[in-house]
């Protein structure tokens, strides 16, 4: 329990309009997008800077008090809900654009800023911050890179980590860390900067960033293309990335079946009249003029490609991405869904798909899989929606066991359960099961150094010591 005292003296520091202590007030910091983990907690805390944030942490490292930080509230695994007796630290009023600098193609950030304002940022400078996500025009910097996020584009310019430069951290005892360094060569010891990213709030609180900038594109070529397996689509992606001089950003793969949902439930028109097992949506940036086609073409003789659709206007390069990225609330109108954010080797996926489709149907004959995401980086959402007229919750309650049927393919394919959303709660015994000892041995010997406490994040990723 936190004391009474405790709670004024916290509320006092960002002051009683910036804290919520009613349970209706501050449902939008409880509730999450999965629905599967209603968070609780007596004090939600909503500082303006980080001099707050480090008043606040100094005084919970005192009384022993569990924090959990949340950004933008879009996380998939549970990380940034609490559980009962934990306060939650909001970054949502720390929204400043410290400087967008582009000379040195940096924007420095403070952890609140929506991913959707930093791209309008950059581009304002003629500069690109590529990281894309479906939920970029809610997910802020802070949860971007704590999660370390993946995304649309993450084949041609990496993840959150590679697209981070310096770092801003208060620690779990309130000192505050400034690395907010500009520098792409920086040999002085160890790199602490990626200890706290992809560490999902159990190590620090980041409170700011500088990340890095790219030209901005002057040239799109998106297609929507109709291929007859993922072995052709992966022996696509090779062939376009080869003969375009490496010029893809994007690189898709969708089911029919996900196709038939995202048609039938969000009102989106099929860009393909041909049917087709698979499809595949991808865009090259900057690449000449007439090149994309004539690859195309190069594709279809091979037999890669049955049909495609390229997009001819803004308009229609939009409404190709809004396709994919309807794709998996579409599945939310099929009735419960079993998900698996996994990744394998890129050549692997072929295999990964049909062993795994194997696995599924012999552990629920009836259930449909739904297999589709970032093939460019290996990174299948391996969902398995319900089967028709099964009850929801029945289906539901085979999570675990369907999980690992699942799993086990990944593993042995050399892939990861967790391709891009985290650990959290969902994840944290998988994990696990599946880490060798000596990972374990380290993970836990940084969470005891950097919070001998345990009060950050507790019970995510690891379990509370
Ligand atoms: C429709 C949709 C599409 C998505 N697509 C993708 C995708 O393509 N790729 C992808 O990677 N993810 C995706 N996600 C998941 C999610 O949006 C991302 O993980 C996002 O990066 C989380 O950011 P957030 O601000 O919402 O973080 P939150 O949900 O608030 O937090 C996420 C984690 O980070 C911790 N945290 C938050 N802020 C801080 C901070 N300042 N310091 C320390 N720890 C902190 C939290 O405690 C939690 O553990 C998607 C989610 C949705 C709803």
């Amino acid at each position: 329990m936190i004391s009474q005292d405790t709670l004024q003296k916290l509320i006092a520091i960002v002051g009683a309009k910036n804290a919520i202590t009613d349970v209706h007030d501050m449902q939008a910091y409880m509730e999450e997008r999965r629905d599967l983990w209603p968070g609780k907690s007596p004090l939600v805390l909503r500082p303006s800077c980080t001099n707050e944030v480090s008043q606040i942490l100094a005084l919970c490292h005192e009384t022993g008090t569990a924090v959990v930080p949340q950004s933008g509230n879009t996380g998939l695994v549970g990380g940034q809900v609490p559980t009962g007796q934990e306060i939650l630290l909001s970054l949502d009023r720390m929204t400043k654009i410290i400087e967008v600098d582009a000379a040195d193609y940096t924007i420095t950030v403070e952890a609140g800023v929506i991913l959707k304002s930093v791209q309008t940022a950059a581009d304002a400078v003629d500069r690109l911050f590529p990281l894309s996500l479906a939920s970029e025009g809610s997910c802020r910097i802070g949860g971007n890179l704590s999660s370390n996020a993946g995304g649309l584009n993450v084949l041609a310019y990496g993840n959150a980590r590679d697209l981070c430069l310096g770092l801003e951290v208060v620690l779990a005892d309130g000192r505050i860390w400034n690395g907010l360094k500009k520098l792409r060569k920086d040999n002085t010891g160890y790199y602490l900067r990626d200890l706290f990213i992809g560490a999902e709030g159990t190590l620090g609180i980041i409170t700011a960033a500088v990340l890095k900038l790219y030209p901005r594109p002057r040239r799109y070529d998106t297609a929507f293309i109709a291929v007859p397996s993922p072995q052709a689509a992966v022996d696509l992606l090779a062939l376009v990335k080869a003969e375009s001089g490496n010029r893809v950003v994007a690189f898709e793969l969708m089911p029919q079946i996900g196709m038939d949902f995202t048609v039938k439930h969000m009102g989106v028109t099929h860009p393909i009249q041909t049917p087709s097992p698979w499809f595949v949506l991808t865009e090259l940036a900057d690449a000449t003029a007439d090149s994309f086609e004539q690859i195309l073409e190069l594709a279809m003789e091979r037999g890669l490609v049955t049909d495609a659709s390229l997009a001819q206007s803004e308009a229609q390069r939009q409404a190709l991405w809004a396709i994919r990225e309807l794709m998996p609330e579409s599945q939310k109108h099929e009735g419960g869904s079993i998900k698996h954010d996994v990744s394998v080797p890129v050549s692997h996926i072929p295999k990964f798909i049909e062993e795994g489709a194997a696995a599924v149907q012999r552990f629920m004959p009836s259930a449909r899989l739904m297999c589709f995401g970032h093939m460019g980086d290996g990174n299948m959402h391996f969902n398995v929606t319900q089967p028709v007229g099964m009850h929801k919750q029945e289906f539901l309650d085979q999570w675990h066991e369907m999980n690992w049927a699942v799993f086990d393919v990944v593993l042995k394919h050399g892939g990861s359960i967790s391709a891009e959303h985290g650990i959290g709660q969902l994840k944290r015994d998988d994990m696990l099961k599946i880490k060798a000892p000596v990972e374990l041995d380290m993970m836990r010997g940084l969470k005891a150094l950097l919070d001998p406490k345990g009060i950050l994040n507790p019970g995510k990723v690891l379990p509370s010591a």
